[in-house]
């Protein structure tokens, strides 16, 4: 029998089941596919100093209209979806609020500060460090007026978190971006931000160093979990302990224990461009809300939030506009896909991520809800999970409600 199984081998999973075994534990990660060929193979890469509070919803009626009204890009909303999902959605509209988003950062704040040396010492032990860039990332804007708000706003991070940052007018971002076209009044540069260029391969990187340390991971259906005695069985593994780590699918598992968990499910798309685009950094193009990333597959243009039910349209929206922004300011080739990628990131309307034990399931834990930043966060959170399991009881977080504490991360 294994001490704990770990159900879920995306980044959230992969890093939980390397710190319980930093710990002492022995572990086992079931997964149905091969590690980190889910949403922690699809997202932008970036793992974000910058992100210091969490991604709130626009709080003002003017861009809540916006979005309604389907003319902001970054979040794209469905009726049907808004309906079905309100009381979650109004949760987190609730917690996007300034008073409360500002308390629920001062949590947040020190996790994503502690994320590229969480990351750093994992990449150096997998041998992984080729995969990451440390060259910092841009947030680019069209207009001068949002762009001169935005500087505003960092000049505020940088004083209240330390987050620090570069202001570049359009000629000084063309000295630094050669390829780009004329069309951007500038950017702000973040150094501390660091970004992958293959970011399933970083996960499989450190599902390696998991199994050279000794690890196990096994194929199988976490659907299957059920309570053997006193531990817990599933795909024909048993352990004293389970850890469910599965991303966006988690609430779906913690249905069949009747816990009904708020999630709010933001899709993100992206399509990998070929040719010779020339961008040195990622970018963020601020007004279209959508990330130009330079990857190993080529440039991978990723985008914000979609709140709808299934099915997906093939060309979303949001990633029709955001390909007509790029190929204003960059030349690129066509796509390297038939097909746009999908996945869900699993926000909370708390905004923080779910790091506990199920309260009516003892040895059973609960790993997920990172929202827009789990390829970030997920080796940090990791650590407070690993503490928590081994009886440090600060390490606890909301489950859906306001009750929550983490410790000081070192
Ligand atoms: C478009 C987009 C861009 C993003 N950009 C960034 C970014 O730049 N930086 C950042 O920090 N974050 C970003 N994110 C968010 C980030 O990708 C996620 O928060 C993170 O990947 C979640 O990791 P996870 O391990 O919890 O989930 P996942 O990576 O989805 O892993 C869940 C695992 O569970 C497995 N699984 C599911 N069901 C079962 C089952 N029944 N049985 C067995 N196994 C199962 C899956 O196969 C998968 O391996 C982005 C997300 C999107 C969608």
């Amino acid at each position: 029998m294994a001490d704990i199984v770990v159900l879920g081998a995306g980044m959230v999973g992969i890093t939980t089941a390397l710190a319980l075994q930093e710990r002492g534990h022995e572990c086992v990660v079931v997964d149905k596919n091969a590690p980190g060929l889910e949403t922690s193979y699809g997202n932008a890469g970036l793992i974000q100093s910058e992100a210091v509070e969490p991604y709130a919803l626009p709080v003002n009626p003017i861009d809540l209209m916006r979005m309604a009204f389907g003319l902001h890009n970054a979040v794209s909303l469905n009726p049907t979806y808004v309906m079905k999902n309100f009381r979650a959605l109004l949760g987190y509209w609730v917690s996007s609020q300034k008073s409360r988003h500002g308390e629920l950062s001062r949590y947040w704040a020190p996790l994503v500060q502690a994320a590229t040396s969480h990351h750093g010492a994992l990449a150096e032990a997998a041998n992984a460090n080729s995969l990451i860039k440390r060259e910092g990332f841009w947030e680019a804007y069209r207009d001068p007026r949002r762009l001169a708000r935005a500087v505003q706003d960092a000049e505020r991070r940088k004083a209240v978190y330390g987050a620090d940052f570069r202001s570049y007018d359009s000629k000084a971002l063309s000295t630094n971006e050669p390829a780009l076209k004329p069309g951007l009044a500038g950017a702000i540069h973040w150094p501390d931000t660091w970004s992958c260029v293959d970011p399933g391969a970083l996960v499989t990187a450190y599902a390696r160093l998991f199994v050279q340390r000794n690890g196990n991971i096994i194929r199988g259906d976490a659907t299957s979990l059920e309570k053997a005695g006193d531990g817990w069985r599933v795909a024909g593994v048993e352990a004293e302990r389970a850890v469910i780590a599965l991303g966006p699918w988690t609430p779906q598992l913690l249905a069949k224990f009747d816990y009904a968990v708020p999630m709010i499910s933001k899709r993100g798309y992206h399509l990998h461009f070929g040719g010779r685009h020339g961008l040195r950094r990622p970018m963020l193009l601020s007004d279209d809300s959508v990330v130009l990333s330079p990857m190993s597959k080529g440039l991978r243009i990723a985008t914000a939030a979609e709140l709808a039910q299934l099915p997906s349209p093939d060309l979303p929206r949001q990633l029709v506009r955001g390909e007509r922004a790029a190929r204003a300011l960059l030349d690129f080739e066509e796509p390297v896909e038939a097909r746009p990628w999908n996945g869900i990131r699993p926000c909370l309307p708390g905004m923080l991520p779910v790091i506990r034990e199920a309260p009516r399931h003892p040895g059973l834990w609960i790993h997920f809800g990172h929202g827009h930043q789990g390829f970030t966060l997920g080796p940090v959170t990791a650590q407070l999970l690993a503490r928590a399991m081994d009886g440090e009881r600060s390490a606890v977080s909301n489950f859906g409600g306001p009750k929550f504490t983490f410790p000081q991360i070192d």
